[in-house]
């Protein structure tokens, strides 16, 4: 992660932007208290690689300067669920002090599915994206395995390690079981693409 790599904010090039990801899933729900939005539909926003913006606004109509950096949490956040407070505060720009700290939250769920080093083998055009394994850390987190298959193997990724799975592997009991072993997440259950 080198943060001198072009951001969305100097390129509209999705494929500039995120080089090492093969696709990707955001699903962002804000607003958990029901302050802001009318309808439910407008507190829960759904990216993928083609269609992600540089930046979620917040839903709180007074708030100044807040809203989501998406782009920074594909970047460098890992697989999974996280929760974000919004950065924004409800002063008022004319009077140009802060007011109080907005209390939006948004209650994140990233996957991704990153290509292949350069130095490895795999052929990426035989790459297809199956799904992910949900499951739990040790610690109970509920975490996103993404899995894929090249050819015949399958390949699992999770935070910024991705792992390719032996030949013995070949059904999704023994993608589990690879995912429990390797990454230490258990109780997984897959969700197809
Ligand atoms: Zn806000």
């Amino acid at each position: 992660m080198t943060p001198s790599r072009p951001f969305l904010g100097e390129t509209t090039d999705r494929e500039k932007a995120f080089p090492d990801i093969e696709s990707l899933e955001l699903t962002v729900a804000q607003d958990p208290y029901e302050h802001y939005a009318r309808h439910a539909w407008q507190r829960e926003s759904r990216f993928t690689k083609t269609d992600i913006p540089r930046r979620l606004g917040c839903l709180n109509p007074r708030c100044q300067q807040g809203g989501l950096d998406l782009e920074q949490i594909v970047l460098f956040s890992s697989p999974g669920k996280h929760s974000y407070y919004c950065n924004g505060h409800e002063g008022t720009p004319k009077e140009r002090r802060k007011g109080d700290p907005c209390d939006n939250r948004f209650d994140v769920m990233l996957a991704v599915v990153r290509r292949p080093s350069r130095s490895g083998k795999v052929v990426r055009s035989k790459e297809q994206r199956l799904g992910y394994l949900r499951g739990k850390t040790t610690d109970g987190d509920e975490v996103v395995v993404s899995v894929a298959k090249i050819g015949r193997d399958y390949r699992i990724g999770y935070g910024h390690r991705d792992h390719l799975c032996p030949p013995s592997v070949r059904d999704m009991e023994g993608v589990k079981r690879e995912a429990l072993l390797v990454f230490h997440v258990r109780d997984a259950a897959f969700e197809p693409q």
